[in-house]
């Protein structure tokens, strides 16, 4: 589902997750990075070093759940947006997800939300009881109390104004489904995160006539991100051959020229870094 959809599903979720005794302890991260992409800040940044030293920048992420202690500085440096923190241990039938956030402006602590899913759909309401914006640098993190079955579900949030304004310009319910094209896939869905290249850009690209992975590579830069296409190469793919009607098999993965890995300068020059 990971490399179709971009969303994870409940078994990787799970793999995330310490131990119950754990979660009902204190805060704890759950790191949703599934890939092997150049990225370490989060390895970097723990006080704590609750996140194992990497061999290879490339290295998925390994934490020490009995080290962490929930401070949640991993998540504030994470590029990918991909840590979230987890308290299960509120013991009043609430948990709180503390999540990264990009958008200005900040939500007021006290401020009732919609939340959001991994896909996107709204499920529920939330209420944020904390906004940590950061002394000197980093994301923004919010956090919001939400019912406790909820915390592996509620990802992301968006004002209670913004959808109320969804429900009365359509005069209906609020429906994400509006902004889910005939496929079950949303138009606006982010295909290549390193470059910000959404579905319907690459649709149209389709439509011009770009009918390859590489020719649409070129013209828009989607695979050239650091991740190198591991996750918009396949989704690419996926959307020429529904387009096209062409077999999924014969869609051709875009053309890497080597080194298929990055390497330390050092590799190159013999040990020198300079
Ligand atoms: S939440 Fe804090 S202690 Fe836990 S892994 Fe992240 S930075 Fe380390
Ligand atoms: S994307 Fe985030 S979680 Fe993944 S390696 Fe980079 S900093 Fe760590």
């Amino acid at each position: 589902m990971l490399t179709t959809t971009g969303v994870a599903d409940n078994n990787l979720i799970q793999r995330c997750l310490p131990s119950p005794s754990r979660r009902a302890l204190r805060p704890y991260p759950v790191i949703e990075c599934f890939q092997k992409i150049p990225c370490n800040p989060c390895s970097t940044s723990c006080p704590f070093h609750a996140i194992l030293p990497m061999d290879s920048i490339h290295d998925i992420p390994v934490l020490d759940f009995e080290k962490c202690t929930g401070c949640g500085a991993c998540a504030r440096v994470c590029p990918g947006l991909a840590i979230f923190i987890i308290d299960e241990s509120r013991g009043d039938g609430t948990g709180s997800v503390t999540l990264p956030y990009e958008f200005c402006s900040l939500p007021q602590k006290g401020e009732i939300v919609s939340t959001m899913n991994r896909a996107g759909y709204v499920v529920g309401e939330g209420t944020v009881i904390r906004v940590s914006a950061g002394k000197t640098s980093g994301t923004p993190l919010v956090t919001l109390s939400v019912p406790i079955e909820q915390v592996h579900d509620v990802r992301f949030f968006c004002s209670k104004k913004d959808t109320d304004q969804l429900v009365s310009k359509d005069g209906a319910e609020i429906n994400t489904d509006k902004f889910i094209n005939s496929e079950g896939v949303d138009d606006e869905a982010m295909i290549c995160r390193c470059e910000g290249i959404t579905r319907r850009e690459i649709c149209e690209l389709i439509a011009e006539g770009y009918t390859t992975v590489d020719e649409i590579k070129r013209i828009s830069r989607a695979g050239m991100g650091p991740c190198q296409a591991r996750t918009c190469g396949p989704l690419i793919a996926d959307e020429i051959a529904r387009m096209t009607g062409q077999p999924r098999d014969s869609i051709l993965p875009s053309m890497h020229r080597p080194p298929v890995i990055a390497q330390p300068i050092s590799f190159f020059t013999g040990g020198d870094e300079k």
